[in-house]
């Protein structure tokens, strides 16, 4: 028989901010999609701050799986992989319209069946691993949830993240935005301090040109500077969901509207934006109108 593991400190309050803040992102920016707004009325309505007129916000595959992974955190106390790739699955096949990537239509049906091949199927993804957004994308409120031990929120964010995207990069987005949460919790949230804490490569060399980008600058333009996510990379979503969360560390709404302004994978850049700043603000201070919009979370 073996020990479990010691319970590992956490806050579920703080994980459980960061995730209506991910989720809300993550449906307001859905609706800036070209599939619902030509680019060009996305622009003028953002510009304008004029609220989507739909009554409902559907959430995407963003919240999806983070709810996946919050779900394993609160029976597990931290990261199970095994268990957490069947999660995974389980949700892409309760509802597979939600947006998922193609590497994930190709990798969790097969996890559904073998969970514990996460090891050998993930990283055949792509030739050496996914570098996308998803390890990234819903990895905030576990950041949230280990702010006390920001070695640790790393730590937790790689595991998760080795379960669909193992390329080093996609393994970096992940512990960028989870480092990113945990210090938004603190108070300690900067861009250097971040970049400080990522693995080396594109998604840290981003993070050091996004702190070098004036905040005075207008989102759109940084967007041009740093990425909006268009590539489906890490290195092309995190270093500008990041900067738009730095800029605006106390007010969700104006986060999330500087985000929308950037475009490109604007559900992801916005459920980035949102799980980092959330976990700080809670969504209390949202419109009402966003949060009785946004498909409910239970
Ligand atoms: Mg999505």
């Amino acid at each position: 028989m073996t020990t479990p593991p010691p319970p590992l400190a956490a806050d579920p309050a703080a994980a459980r901010r960061s995730l209506e803040g991910l989720s809300l992102g993550d449906a307001f920016g859905e609706r800036w999609f070209p599939l619902f707004r030509a680019p060009g009325r996305a622009c003028d309505e953002i510009k304008a701050r004029r609220t989507p007129e739909e009554p409902v916000w559907p959430w995407t595959d963003d919240t999806a799986l983070a709810r996946a992974l919050l779900r394993v955190l609160d029976e597990h106390g931290r990261v199970e992989q095994d268990r957490l790739a069947l999660c995974f699955a389980l949700a892409f096949e309760a509802d597979q319209a939600r947006g998922y990537g193609h590497g994930m239509h190709i990798l969790l049906p097969e996890l559904l069946v073998r969970p514990a091949d996460w090891r050998t199927l993930a990283p055949e993804l792509f030739e050496g691993g996914s570098l996308g957004n998803g390890a990234a994308m819903r990895v905030a409120p576990l950041g949230a949830r280990f702010h006390h031990d920001i070695g640790l929120a790393a730590e937790q964010a790689a595991l998760q993240a080795a379960v669909t995207h193992a390329h080093p990069e996609g393994i970096a987005g992940a512990v960028a935005v989870a480092v990113a949460a945990a210090l938004s919790v603190r108070g300690e949230f900067t861009l250097a301090a971040v970049a400080d804490r990522t693995p080396e490569g594109l998604v840290r060399d981003g993070l050091r040109r996004a702190a070098d980008v004036p905040f005075a600058t207008e989102p759109w333009k940084a967007a041009d500077l740093l990425g909006n996510g268009q590539r489906i990379r890490a290195d092309d979503t995190v270093p500008f969901a990041l900067w738009t969360a730095a800029r605006h560390p106390d007010d969700l709404e104006e986060a999330l509207w500087a985000t929308a302004e950037g475009l490109g994978d604007v559900d992801t850049t916005c459920a980035i934006t949102g799980g980092v700043v959330g976990a700080a603000t809670g969504v209390e201070g949202a419109p009402a109108q966003w949060l009785s919009r946004r498909e409910p979370l239970d």
